[in-house]
């Protein structure tokens, strides 16, 4: 066995509903503008081009309960996101075969400093300082497919102190879960240990500390995170 010269980092874990299992993290995919409405609400074409993704970091995914207000930003902004969470890969995966790598789902938020990302986008720069930061992925535990199902529709909703600010259904995703799953394979190699956040319905906007944000997707557990 090889001696590793520095303290072996942790294994970024989410727990398993109902288990004292553990899902390894080894990939965190992000898709962008997945929901028609959401698309026009940030200036774009709702048009169905082909997706885009980036990419969070697997030890940005937490669940803790609470977002810790970022540094370096004056606006972010929460986006209600479902999340699939992979048992497998490989390369070119046909959509029928997508569903078959998904070990379960959880329900998440892609945090993002907005106003850092609108300086990226402007100048043409990565996006990983407004998207990929420390506990920019708040995540419930994941619930097995074989108790969730695949869910294809349903609402997904976020509120604010109580009052809904997104609301949605899975249905209005423009690349479906199979879609995203096999565009991404003819990208990069799959592997059990990935996880991917599926974009985000319309009503995108700015949290605050103290803000309490439940996400619920039906189906799923909500999620509550308090922002500090
Ligand atoms: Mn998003």
């Amino acid at each position: 066995m090889s001696d590793f010269v520095i303290e072996l980092p942790e294994i970024a874990t989410l727990p398993v509903k109902g288990t004292d299992g553990l899902f390894p993290v080894r990939r965190v995919y992000c898709i962008g503008r997945n929901y028609a409405a959401h698309a026009v609400e940030m200036g774009h074409d709702p048009d169905k081009e082909p997706p885009f993704f980036f990419q969070k970091n697997p030890n940005n995914l937490d669940v803790s309960g609470t977002f810790p207000y970022p540094p370096h930003s004056a606006d972010v902004h929460h986006e209600a996101e479902l999340a699939v969470a992979l048992k497998s890969g490989g390369k070119n995966i046909a959509v029928k075969d997508a569903l078959d790598h998904v070990y379960g789902y959880g329900v998440s938020l892609d945090m993002t400093r907005r106003d850092l990302q609108g300086q990226a986008k402007k100048m043409g720069r990565p996006w990983e300082v407004g998207k990929a930061f420390e506990d920019s992925a708040p995540i419930t535990a994941l619930v097995p497919a074989a108790e969730s199902g695949h869910p294809d529709s349903g609402v997904i909703r976020l509120t604010v102190n109580g009052d809904v600010r997104q609301e949605g259904d899975l249905n209005q995703m423009i690349w479906k879960i199979p879609e995203m799953i096999s565009y991404l394979s003819d990208y990069f190699e799959l592997a059990a240990g990935d996880v991917i956040l599926t974009g985000t319905p319309s009503g995108v906007g700015p949290v605050e500390r103290g803000d309490k944000m439940e996400v619920t997707v039906d189906g799923l557990p909500s999620l509550e995170v308090t922002v500090v």
